[in-house]
């Protein structure tokens, strides 16, 4: 079998020689192989900006090194996070007919019965929020006593929100505390091809060895079962490997992007059982969780961030954590770079000046005023109306500085949005909110919330 990140790797050293160092680091070394699919090597990048650069720039180096490394590889395909679950049902077909197999980058280095866990990712570097605390606390309790409480213990987010930094958090913690315990981790893409393995080699020892590794846990985690849609074998095969652990009160620790009842691609019986124990889930976090987790990454790279630029990054990042991260990542890389800290906004600006173009094309004035409408549970009317009351003019200001700010709007057609209010009113309503965010806490939270909303719609 030829493994695809033994060979991606290989790749990579020849496109380090290729690539200019800066390039390469930005742009070809996060690239993560997925899969390949008729004859095209699959590999994720973090956003559709990265996308488009790596596109422009360095898809036709790639391709050749690929081909000259493999000729049956004859292109290579860049895709963006949410086209990865796509392109990983496709890998089921291509593993029944060739070599390759995947390994999950969570999982690397490891031997068939011990994980070695990420060791950043523990409790203590995860930031707490009140998106994610009934999460952690769970997590938590069962790190301390696998088996004993919530079992299962079902986690479901978004991406990028922290499910698979949280379990291996659980590993790291639980080996420490019970160096004895089997703790395994394996996302569903690896049980479906290590099934199929099973399966084609139609050998005894390797379906034994199958089971015994799975049945001998005492702390069993599955990270993104929702990969496990239209697998029948392997759903029915952990149905029972399920049962097993449960009856002999062994942890099983599940993550999804969905609560078990909305995961209707998965058979009815397991996720009955997957609603068994404690199911939680984790919220996009506030504005100031996402600062906080920011300055703690920061340190972890030992980059000084400024509360500016971390406010900034916080406010312009969607809600997923690793693309915010990535967008800190851009930052300390055009610091270390031109040796000239990047500790203003407007510097961060120019940093991220692409990302942020992109994604203020799609916002418009209707975008605001909604947004805005819904955040304070008040209707659109109302901010269009003359109305005076306090809960009224407060969130029709911040919707008029938002509009100035986000867009670049002539004054006068915003004060036509507003029933034809003259400039003058819309410069006051602007510049009265902007003054006030410096000294008001409560004011400069509603409008970075608002701002990460609006951008991330
Ligand atoms: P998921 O598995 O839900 O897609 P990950 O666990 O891979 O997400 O998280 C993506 C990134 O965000 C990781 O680098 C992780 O460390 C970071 N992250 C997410 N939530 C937090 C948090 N609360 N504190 C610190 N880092 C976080
Ligand atoms: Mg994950």
């Amino acid at each position: 079998m030829i493994n695809i990140d033994t060979f991606w790797d290989d790749a990579k050293d020849e496109l380090s020689k290729l690539i200019q160092t800066i390039n390469y680091e930005i742009w070809v070394d996060s690239l993560v192989p997925v899969c390949i699919f008729e004859n095209s090597l699959i590999l994720q990048t973090s956003s559709k900006n990265a996308k488009k650069s790596i596109d422009s720039r360095f898809r036709d180096t790639i391709k050749d090194v690929v081909s000259t490394l493999n000729s049956s590889i004859t292109d290579i395909q860049i895709i963006i996070p949410e086209q990865r679950e796509e392109f990983l049902k496709k890998q089921t077909d291509f593993l029944e007919n060739s070599g390759f197999v995947t390994v999950d980058p969570a999982t690397k280095n490891t031997d068939e019965t011990k994980n070695v866990f990420l060791k950043k990712y523990s409790f203590d570097s995860f930031v707490q929020g009140k998106s994610n605390s009934y999460a952690l606390a769970a997590c938590k309790t069962v790190a301390e006593h696998p088996g004993d409480k919530f079992n299962p213990l079902f986690i479901y987010s978004g991406v990028g929100l922290g499910k698979t930094h949280l379990l291996n958090a659980i590993g790291n913690y639980t080996q420490e505390i019970y160096p004895k315990k089997k703790v395994l981790y394996v996302t569903s893409d690896k049980i479906v091809s290590e099934l199929i393995s099973v399966i084609l080699n139609k050998n005894n020892d390797e379906s034994n060895r199958f089971r015994e590794k799975y049945r001998s846990c005492d702390v069993l985690m599955i990270d993104d079962i929702q990969f496990l849609a239209g697998k029948e074998a392997t759903q029915e095969n952990l149905f029972h490997i399920f049962n097993d652990l449960h009856q002999s009160n062994k942890q099983i620790i599940i993550t999804s992007d969905k609560a078990p009842k909305d995961l209707t691609v998965l058979e009815e019986r397991l996720r009955t059982r997957f609603s068994w124990g404690l199911t939680v889930d984790i919220q996009p976090p506030d504005t100031e969780t996402r600062v906080a987790i920011l300055k703690t990454k920061a340190l972890q790279e030992k980059f000084l961030l400024s509360d500016e630029v971390a406010l900034f990054i916080a406010e312009n990042a969607p809600s997923n954590i690793r693309e915010m991260e990535g967008l800190l990542n851009k930052i300390i890389f055009f610091s270390s770079l031109t040796n000239h800290p990047i500790n203003t906004k407007e510097l961060a600006f120019e940093a991220l000046h692409d990302f942020i173009e992109e994604k203020t094309e799609t916002i418009t004035s209707e975008l605001i005023i909604s947004t805005v409408s819904k955040y304070f549970k008040i209707p659109t009317a109302d901010l269009f109306s003359s109305k005076k009351t306090k809960n009224i003019v407060e969130p029709r200001m911040i919707a008029i500085y938002l509009i100035s700010e986000l867009l670049s709007m002539p004054l006068s057609a915003i004060g036509d949005i507003f029933g034809g209010k003259h400039h003058a009113t819309i410069i006051h309503a602007r510049d009265k909110i902007a003054n006030d965010i410096k000294s008001n806490n409560r004011l400069k939270i509603i409008v970075a919330d608002l701002k990460s909303m609006i951008i991330n719609i």
